[in-house]
């Protein structure tokens, strides 16, 4: 499978560098563009859990299904690519549609989460799940992607498109045209207006979420801990990152606000994490398809651009890089991705 296809990637999120790594290393001559810093958009601000997790009707199980494995086969085509494996911990909240989990024991919940004040009688184990630095992640793909001689420009938002009938046929920056067989959009929440320029109507919300990370000290969690009090884990820094549902606008709702009183019900359930303070509380905007499923596919009544906009995107992004990767070079529709075809919100003709 080799190409020599000029593709033009339109954001360099971890969803952008997944498709830049794949589609490179097939051959393909790719530029990504990015309008700010890499890894600047929602995927500074990640959790970055990578999960198996997912509604019971959900038509892209298969996809979430196979997340670990494709970052599995990522780590071993990229050792600069860290992923810690640690497992996570489940309980108090809905069993929803479990993956590949175990029940366990109060005794093994404190083998396993030994700082756990109040561990309950029993948990869900994932032991085969993990997290990443997803700006790490973004570099370290996109490394790869350089290696195989893709280029990133940086600071280079994409302004408009160049088109001849109904077909993309490049892009326009500040600077310079760029001339494309293929611009993949993949732009997180600014891909809705991009597709918009190209007369494309994508339901894509902006859905808010708030990221906390605290100094904290050494070896207080050991995997993922995810309870109706708190969702976090420890990065390989040794900070201690909170994932928090974003309310309101209101004073007390502030990230800040947030961020203490998720620190108060840490301490409430951790030993050892008094000290604990916020080094960091902001709000991420992800993109989210008004049903849910990614938007994966050419984009429809226009030749020469390609959509990628998902939430989870960290989980999703090996899978989605490497099939969205060779139905591009191939040309032949992946079946695993039908679910997520963007002409799903065209009219009926
Ligand atoms: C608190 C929080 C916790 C989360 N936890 C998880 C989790 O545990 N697991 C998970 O899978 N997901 C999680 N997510 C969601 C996940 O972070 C996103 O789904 C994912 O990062 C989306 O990546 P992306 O590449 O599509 O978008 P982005 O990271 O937003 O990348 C898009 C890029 O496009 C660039 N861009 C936009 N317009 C232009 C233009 N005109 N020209 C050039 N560049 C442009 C932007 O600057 C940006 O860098 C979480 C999000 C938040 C906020």
């Amino acid at each position: 499978m080799e190409s020599n296809q000029r593709i033009v990637i339109i954001g360099a999120g971890i969803v952008g560098a997944s498709l830049a790594y794949h589609l490179a290393s097939h051959g393909a001559h790719v530029i990504v563009l990015e309008a700010q810093a890499i890894a600047s958009g929602v995927t500074g601000t990640s959790f970055a859990w990578i999960h198996t997790t997912h509604g019971n009707a959900d038509p892209t199980a298969h996809l979430h299904s196979a997340a670990i494995a494709e970052y599995r086969r990522l780590e071993t085509e990229l050792p600069q690519l860290k992923i810690h494996w640690g497992g996570a911990l489940s309980y108090g909240g809905e069993a929803g549609n479990m993956p590949p989990a175990t029940l366990v024991s109060r005794e093994q919940i404190c083998t396993l989460e030994p700082k756990l004040k109040h561990p309950p009688e029993h948990a869900w184990h994932a032991a085969a799940e993990g997290a990443l630095d997803a700006v790490a992640a973004t570099h370290a793909l996109l490394a790869g992607a350089q290696a195989h001689g893709a280029q990133v420009l940086t600071h280079t938002p994409v302004l408009d498109f160049s088109r001849d009938g109904s077909s993309v046929t490049g892009v326009k920056t500040a600077k310079e045209n760029i001339a494309a067989d293929l611009v993949v959009l993949a732009a997180g929440t600014a891909t809705a207006s991009l597709a918009a320029m190209l007369g494309a109507t994508l339901p894509i919300t902006t859905s808010p979420a708030i990221l906390i990370c605290y100094k904290a000290p050494a070896n207080l969690v050991q995997g993922i801990i995810s309870s109706p009090q708190m969702e976090i884990r420890q990065g390989a820094d040794g900070c201690l990152l909170a994932a928090e549902d974003y309310l309101d606008d209101t004073p007390d709702n502030q990230p800040a606000a947030v961020a203490q009183r998720t620190a108060a019900a840490i301490q409430d359930e951790l030993h050892g994490a008094t000290g604990i303070e916020t080094e960091l509380a902001c709000v991420g905007w992800r993109p989210m398809p008004a049903d849910g499923i990614p938007i994966i596919g050419p984009l429809p009544n226009m030749c020469g651009a390609y959509v990628c906009a998902m939430h989870p995107g960290v989980i999703l992004a090996a899978v989605v890089g490497r099939l969205a990767s060779e139905e591009i070079i191939t040309g032949k529709a992946a079946p695993a991705l039908a679910p997520c075809r963007p002409d799903r919100f065209s009219a009926p003709k």
